[in-house]
C-alpha cells in the first residue's frame, strides 16, 4: 500500500453535507484538510428531487445544492480526492487511513459516511433490480412516463419521493400500517394528490417480472392474510436506511446496529476520530442536522490539533530539559 507522504491535520470522509461542512470549517481554521469520496461530492442530496427545508432556500433541487456547497466548501484550500476508506488504524497520535491502494496519515478524522437503502429482502427485488427495481425516484423516475409504480414505505422518503412520481406516473404506495410515519406536511401533500392512492396495512411479498422487467407486486394484507397481485411497471423501495461504516467496526465506537456512538461535540471514544451526520447515532436525520453536526466536528477537530500541538510542544521542551 503506497502511504502519501504528507501528514494532514484533518481528514474527512464522506463528502454529503456533513462531510462538506466539516471540511469547510476545519479549512478555514486553517488546518491542512482532506475529503476522500467514493462517488460524487452531495452524499444523499444527489438522490434528492426537491429540499425545502433547508434554510435560506424556500425551495431547491437536490444535486444543485450539493453543487453549491461543494463551491463553498473548496473555497478554503481543503483537498479533494477519490477515495474508498477500507480502514482506520490508530498509530499513536496518528490516524492512518486506508483507501484502496492508498494510504494517508493525519492527526484527525471526521467519519462523515451516511447511510445506505435498506433492502425489502423480497423475491424479485436483486432480479429486477435496474429493470424496475429503484431505490431513487430522481434517478429513475423520468424512465416511468404514464406508467404505474409501487412505492414501498411510509417514511418521509417513501411519501415525498412517491409524491414526485406522479409527476410521470399513477403511484400506490404499499405501507405496513395504517398511518404514515412522515412528516404531516408531506403526508398532507400525498394525500391531496390525486394521482398518489395507498395499501395500507400491507407488505410487498414479491416483485414478479417477465424476466426483463418488473410486470407486478404481490401484496399480503397483514389483517386479513389476503394476497393480491397487482400490475406495475416499477416499484421504487424506501423502506428506511443503515450505517455506512462497516470500515469502522474494528474500532469499537458503533451500537449493534453499526450506527457510530459520540458526545454532542461529535467526538467517539477515541482521541482525534468524529463522526457527524447520518451515520451517527442520532434521532433527526435531515441535511441541516448533518451540516450542524460538520460545523462542530470542524470546529472542535481544531481544538483537538491545538492541544496535541501544544501536548507534543511540552513533551518536547521537557526532553530537552532532560538532555
Ligand atoms: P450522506 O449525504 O449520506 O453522504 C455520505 C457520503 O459519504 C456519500 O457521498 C458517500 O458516497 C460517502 N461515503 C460513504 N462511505 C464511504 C467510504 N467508505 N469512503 C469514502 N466515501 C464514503 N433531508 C432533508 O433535510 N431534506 C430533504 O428533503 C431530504 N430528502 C431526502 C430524500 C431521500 C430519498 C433520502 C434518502 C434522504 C433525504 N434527506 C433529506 C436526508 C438527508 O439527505 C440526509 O440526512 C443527509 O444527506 C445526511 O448527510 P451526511 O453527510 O451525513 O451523509
Ligand atoms: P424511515 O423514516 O426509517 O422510514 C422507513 C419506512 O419504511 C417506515 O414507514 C417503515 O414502517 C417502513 N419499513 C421499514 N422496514 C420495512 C419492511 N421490511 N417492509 C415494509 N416497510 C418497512 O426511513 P426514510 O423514510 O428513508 O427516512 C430516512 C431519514 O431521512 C429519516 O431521518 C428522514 O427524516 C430523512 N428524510 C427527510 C426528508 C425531509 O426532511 N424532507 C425526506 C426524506 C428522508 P413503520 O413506519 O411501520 O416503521
Amino acid at each position: 500500500m503506497e502511504q502519501t507522504e504528507k501528514i494532514y491535520d484533518v481528514i474527512v470522509i464522506g463528502a454529503g453535507p456533513g462531510g462538506m461542512t466539516a471540511a469547510l470549517y476545519a479549512s478555514r481554521s486553517n488546518l491542512s484538510t482532506l475529503l476522500l469520496e467514493r462517488g460524487i461530492p452531495g452524499g444523499e442530496m444527489n438522490n434528492t428531487a426537491e429540499v425545502e427545508n433547508y434554510p435560506g432556500f424556500k425551495s431547491i433541487l437536490g444535486p444543485e445544492l450539493a453543487e453549491r456547497m461543494y463551491e463553498s466548501t473548496m473555497q478554503f484550500g481543503a483537498e479533494h480526492v477519490y477515495g474508498d476508506v477500507k480502514r482506520i488504524v490508530v498509530d499513536g497520535d496518528y490516524r492512518i487511513i486506508e483507501a484502496g491502494k492508498k494510504s494517508y496519515k493525519t492527526r484527525a478524522v471526521i467519519i462523515a459516511t451516511g447511510s445506505y437503502h435498506r433492502k425489502l429482502g423480497v423475491p424479485g427485488e436483486e432480479q429486477y433490480n435496474g429493470r424496475g427495481v429503484s431505490y431513487c425516484a430522481v434517478c429513475d423516475g423520468a424512465f416511468f412516463k404514464g406508467k404505474k409504480l409501487a412505492v414501498v414505505g411510509g417514511g418521509d422518503s417513501a411519501v415525498e419521493e412517491g409524491t414526485y412520481l406522479t409527476q410521470f406516473a399513477d403511484v400506490n404506495i404499499v405501507h405496513r400500517r395504517d398511518e404514515l410515519r412522515a412528516q404531516k406536511i408531506i403526508q398532507d401533500r400525498a394525500f391531496k394528490n390525486e394521482k398518489v392512492s395507498f395499501t395500507w396495512d400491507s407488505f410487498v411479498e414479491e416483485i414478479k417480472g417477465d424476466g426483463q422487467k418488473v410486470t407486478g407486486v404481490v401484496i399480503k394484507n397483514k389483517n386479513t392474510n389476503e394476497i393480491t397481485e397487482k400490475a406495475v411497471d416499477g416499484v421504487f423501495i424506501y423502506v428506511g436506511i443503515l450505517p455506512q461504516s462497516d470500515a469502522f467496526r474494528d474500532l469499537g465506537i458503533t451500537d449493534e446496529e453499526g450506527w457510530i456512538i459520540t458526545n454532542e461535540h461529535m467526538e467517539t471514544a477515541i482521541p482525534g476520530i468524529f463522526a457527524i451526520g447520518d451515520v451517527r447515532q442520532k434521532l433527526l436525520r435531515q441535511i441541516t442536522t448533518a451540516v450542524g453536526d460538520g460545523g462542530e466536528a470542524g470546529n472542535r477537530a481544531f481544538a483537538y490539533i491545538e492541544d496535541l500541538h501544544d501536548r507534543l510542544a511540552a513533551a518536547e521542551a521537557a526532553a530537552e530539559t532532560a538532555d
